[in-house]
């Protein structure tokens, strides 16, 4: 019987395909199918890693002391036996002879679908076994991946992917940012995850893979089962499960219609975009690591408004990126940038962005009640000065390959500004020290907290130029936790206090002569293209696949018709519905006069 599920629109587009339902300790799994020929192969590889954990397992009984427990050998029994079961074994091998996942993806799989039988169980003592099994599952998978050569068995590497014969996407409780990472350019067309928020940077990072999503689905991991077919549909935030055969013809329809728009709108990449009354607007693109710059350069952007560094902080078991690497990763992305300017963030790692991977709860529960206030972006640099005085100087050595602007998160006390300023200048002289090249940067800040916004003219004084981080100056105006799907209706752009924020922002840093770009998810989404060009912005940064629709909407734009509007909902209690009724008069009366 077919089942819907409501979450949140993410990530446009429609995904069909089998459900992998994937535990959040076992996302960094390696996913990934093998040729038809490698099948044979690939079970002899299984049987081998099980043969190992089998030998293991008699050599730690053969271990035994007198004083042992006797439930620790009892324990090493019942494992042993889960492996030799015929039933299990052939199930698993079910997944890489029909499916043509890897040895490591059928485990999970089995171990998935066991685990649900295992929670419908009356006995508890039988469900309680649940915990034996996916013991014994992990050693299995952790054998398979120190063979694999696809990583070591502590940090189960990002996957190599050849396209399957059945779509598959991903169904699972949380994802952290840094485990999306690792699918990129994975097998999955789609996203579903039961927590998080629009602008939750899990949802953030789904958009730069440019596959639908949908997150904040609340019990889908519970309701979809392994293997199931589903219907992702990205735009209107809901998940169709085992879809009769006229919706999934239907979906099939969209899903090529989807393709022929994004075509379409594909052939505007070279067009400037200019209003309809010759308004020149900058188009910008947000990257997360250094392989996304062609990306943006293909999709036409017109430099990079926000590189998120602190993606490549991430996955590296504590480990950071030392002053080389980091020069040689932003260096990288200046040299195929050509010249256009490339915009360097500091690390903003915290609030939902840990360094490794860690749902959020874990997040809450082992740092600190609410990450979100806590030490974050700027906050987490100045803590660990010799951190950052190394992406400092890595970014000023970038800076000699070609237009590089250096930005800083979420400042909000003015004794931040002169930190920050004193640490790059620092920077500076260390460089100098050494004798080692280094080029010149602009200077800019991000106002993501209201504090920001309200003391404006205190930044003017000291940086180049501003960008407005909007996925942060909602969440912290409105207190509203970005990332928790059950305030997610209360998350609201249109907010007259927001919307009075971001206004005056753009206006009065212009009225300074200074630069201002928007670069959090506001910009990429069209409902709010003719609004913001309407009260001044004139720079727009977003993921490179939102750049097209955007252009599309400038292109189309009289900007100068819509600004009594726009003054009008900055006024009132209801801007949207204040912004709608005028933008219809607005465009009725350039109807008439054409
Ligand atoms: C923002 O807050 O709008 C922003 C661009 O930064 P991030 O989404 O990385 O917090
Ligand atoms: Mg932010």
């Amino acid at each position: 019987m077919s089942v819907q599920v409501f979450g949140l629109p993410v990530s446009r587009g429609v995904a069909i395909g089998r459900a992998v339902l994937v535990a959040s300790s076992w996302v960094d799994v390696a996913h990934y199918f093998i040729e038809a020929d490698q099948v044979g192969p690939e079970i002899r590889r299984l049987k081998a890693a099980r043969d190992q954990v089998c030998r293991e397992f008699e050599a730690l009984k053969l271990d035994v002391q007198g004083d042992t427990p006797a439930e620790l050998v009892a324990l090493l029994d019942v494992h042993l036996m889960l492996l030799h079961d015929e039933v299990l074994a052939s199930a698993t091998r079910q997944w890489i002879e029909e499916r043509h996942y890897n040895a490591e993806w059928a485990v999970a799989a089995q171990l998935e679908t066991l685990s649900r039988q295992f929670d419908e169980m009356e006995d508890e003592y039988l469900r309680e076994r649940k915990a034996d099994l996916e013991q014994v599952a992990e050693r299995l998978i952790r054998t398979l991946a120190a063979h694999s050569g696809h990583g070591d068995a502590s940090a189960l590497g990002p996957v190599v992917s050849c396209e399957g014969d059945v779509p598959v996407v991903l169904v699972a409780n949380d994802i952290s940012p840094a485990d999306m990472m690792q699918f990129k350019g994975g097998v999955f067309r789609g996203f579903v995850t039961d927590v998080g928020g629009r602008t939750s940077h899990t949802a953030i990072v789904a958009r730069s893979l440019d596959i639908p999503a949908v997150v904040g689905a609340r019990d889908a991991s519970r309701i979809i089962r392994q293997d199931d077919w589903i219907i992702i549909d990205g735009d209107a935030g809901l998940v169709i499960v085992d879809p009769s055969p006229m919706i999934l013809e239907e979906y099939r329809f969209r899903q090529r219609q989807g393709q022929l728009e994004r075509d379409r709108l594909a052939r505007l990449r070279h067009r400037p975009a200019v209003s309809l009354d010759g308004q020149r607007v900058q188009l910008l693109a947000n990257i997360e690591l250094p392989s996304d710059a062609a990306a943006a350069v293909e999709a036409g952007a017109e430099g990079v408004g926000l590189f998120r560094s602190e993606f490549l902080f991430m996955n590296r078991g504590g480990r950071l990126p030392d002053e080389q690497e980091q020069y040689e990763a932003y260096r990288d992305v200046v040299i195929a940038l050509r010249g256009l300017p490339v915009t360097i963030r500091t690390i903003d790692i915290g609030a939902d962005k840990p360094l490794d991977r860690m749902s959020l709860s874990e997040l809450r529960h082992e740092h600190s009640l609410n990450p979100a206030m806590g030490l974050r972006a700027i906050r987490w640099s100045l803590a660990d000065p010799g951190m950052f005085m190394v992406q400092l100087r890595a970014i000023l050595r970038a800076a000699q390959h070609g237009s590089v602007r250096l930005l800083v998160p979420m400042i909000s006390h003015p004794g931040e500004i002169r930190a920050a300023l004193d640490m790059i200048e620092r920077a500076r002289e260390s460089l100098r020290r050494d004798g080692i090249a280094f080029g010149d940067v602009a200077v800019g800040a991000m106002i993501e907290v209201p504090a920001a916004a309200l003391m404006l003219p205190i930044f003017l004084k000291h940086f180049d130029f501003i960008s407005i981080g909007t996925n942060d100056l909602i969440q912290y105006t409105l207190a509203i936790d970005r990332a928790d799907e059950s305030v997610a209706h209360l998350y609201d752009p249109w907010h007259p206090a927001v919307l009075g924020l971001v206004a005056s922002t753009i206006q009065a840093t212009r009225a300074a002569g200074k630069e201002v770009c928007i670069c959090g998810e506001m910009a990429g989404d069209a409902e709010f293209t003719e609004m913001l060009l309407a009260v001044g912005l004139r720079s727009f940064s977003m993921h490179p696949s939102q750049l097209p629709a955007i252009k599309q909407r400038i292109l189309r734009t009289e900007i100068a018709a819509l600004e009594p509007q726009a003054a009008l909902a900055l006024v009132g209690d209801d801007p949207r519905a204040i912004w709608a009724a005028g933008r219809v008069r607005a465009l009725a009366a350039i109807a008439q006069v054409a």
